[in-house]
């Protein structure tokens, strides 16, 4: 029986030892936190000791993706190992599953549910899985269908032999540096996407990306763009409100931007990702535009929340990061009361400062990085408020409110050390605007 171990026991290290166990592998496990997990009670594995795990030798190691390159273990456990992600091993155990492959810094979520949508609705059964639900090993383990992978650059780096058919790099941007050691690093891991591609493969990349851009020669795959802003040779592009679909010199109108049910600029690069990636599948046109139309943006990503005293409240949780944050203020012309801030990853919020001036009225600063954001705020003559938490932060926002206002939750920043998660700050957001509503009536 070959030898394997898991280590880290989150929900990708449990979906890897159900899948392993079941596939007759002898499995080991190690998590520094936890030996027993409940859900896995009916599968054999055993959890062994730190010195265990140094000591013995294994088939290969699957780490699970929040463990950074620089864990002492993982160094050690590689001197000897061949160190694995689950998208690595899913790929070494089911080859032929049919599979689209979606990475980037920001709108991985929204592309891999708006391309799931389309898929289903036109009667082809799909599955997104990533960061969602059950953990790609598993979801494979057990489901013959498209499964449409929201890839990670932290799953991306531990790939050797991962291959797919149809890949989209949606941007790359500053982000996750504290996990990869240097931006070049993380650059390198979005790229792996690529790697074992071939002639009859393709790649969908972002057209004003200058990082994607400066790599698009050694891609080997046929290449389709996409731009809001420039005509591309071959992909999609936005003709006014029209988004167009070209190739080989011909063009055709796919359909309005202003029929999407998602807003913003950036949302319509998502759709043209989610438009091609389902023609490169060979859906019919008719089928990809009904069901394109009928797709609603995700909880937490610039979801609308409600109106009150004619003031619009915003919930974009998601945005953990300066670029999606910048993608929100550009979704709003005017009067945007912005709460910011989070757990300080060391990232220049000057970019996000800088953007949000003209269209202010102020900002609201939460989090770990309030004071980084408040010297800036003072530096562009922004007015600004220190909230501490949630519940100050939304009382601030219903004193200063006028009609005509946007009321913004845009971090910039991840919610760890306050919040479990984004979702978790997102309905706190939600939870603090309906009790000052209720306060206010
Ligand atoms: P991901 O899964 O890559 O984190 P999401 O779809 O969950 O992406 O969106 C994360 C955040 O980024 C949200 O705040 C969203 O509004 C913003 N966003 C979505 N698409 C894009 C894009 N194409 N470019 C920049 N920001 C985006």
């Amino acid at each position: 029986m070959k030898k394997v171990l898991v280590y880290g026991l989150g929900l990708t290290g449990i979906s890897a030892v159900k899948t392993l166990s079941l596939m007759g592998f002898e499995v080991f496990t190690y998590d520094a936190n936890k030996e027993i997990v409940e859900e896995l009670k009916d599968y054999t594995y055993s959890p062994i000791s730190k010195d265990r795990a140094m000591s013995d030798s294994f088939e290969f190691v699957v780490k699970s993706p929040g463990i950074k390159p620089k864990d002492p273990l993982l160094i050690k456990l590689a001197e000897k190992n061949e160190i694995i992600s689950d998208i690595e091993l899913s790929y070494r155990l089911f080859p032929e599953k049919n599979i689209i492959s979606i990475t980037g810094t920001n709108g991985k979520t929204t592309t891999t549910s708006m391309i799931t949508h389309i898929l289903n609705e036109s009667g082809i059964e799909a599955v997104a899985v990533g960061n969602i639900g059950q953990g790609i090993l598993w979801q494979m383990y057990n489901k013959n269908c498209v499964f449409v992978e929201e890839i990670s650059s932290f799953q991306l780096h531990d790939t050797v032999e991962y291959d797919t058919h149809i890949a989209a790099i949606l941007n790359i941007t500053e982000d996750h540096t504290d996990w990869h050691g240097s931006f070049d690093d993380y650059v390198n891991s979005k790229l792996k996407i690529t790697q074992n591609q071939k002639a009859t493969d393709f790649l969908i990349i972002n057209h004003e990306d200058k990082i994607l851009q400066a790599h698009k020669k050694d891609f080997r795959a046929q290449v389709y763009e996409f731009s809001t802003k420039n005509i591309v040779e071959k992909g999609m592009y936005l003709d006014g409100k029209d988004i167009i679909f070209t190739k080989n010199g011909k063009k055709i109108k796919v359909l309005s931007s202003d029929d999407l049910m998602i807003v913003g600029n950036h949302n319509i690069e998502n759709a043209m990702v989610a438009l091609l990636v389902c023609k490169l599948y060979g859906l019919d046109q008719e089928s990809i535009v009904t069901h394109a139309k009928s797709f609603k943006a995700i909880s937490h990503r610039l979801e609308y929340v409600k109106t009150i005293k004619e003031v619009d409240f915003y919930n974009d949780s998601k945005a953990t990061n300066v670029d999606s944050a910048l993608k929100a203020i550009a979704s709003f012309d005017k009067n945007i009361i912005l709460i910011a801030g989070g757990y300080n990853k060391n990232v220049d919020y000057r970019p996000l400062v800088e953007a949000f001036k003209e269209k202010s009225k102020a900002m609201i600063l939460i989090g770990q990085t309030e004071n980084t954001l408040a010297q800036l705020c003072e530096e562009m003559s922004i007015a600004y408020y220190i909230a501490d938490d949630m519940d100050k932060a939304v009382k601030k926002a219903f004193e200063i409110m006028e009609r005509g206002d946007t009321v913004l939750l845009s971090p910039a920043s991840a919610s760890w050390g306050v919040y479990k998660s984004y979702a978790q700050r997102g309905q706190d957001f939600i939870d603090k605007i309906n009790k000052y509503e209720l306060e206010s009536l």
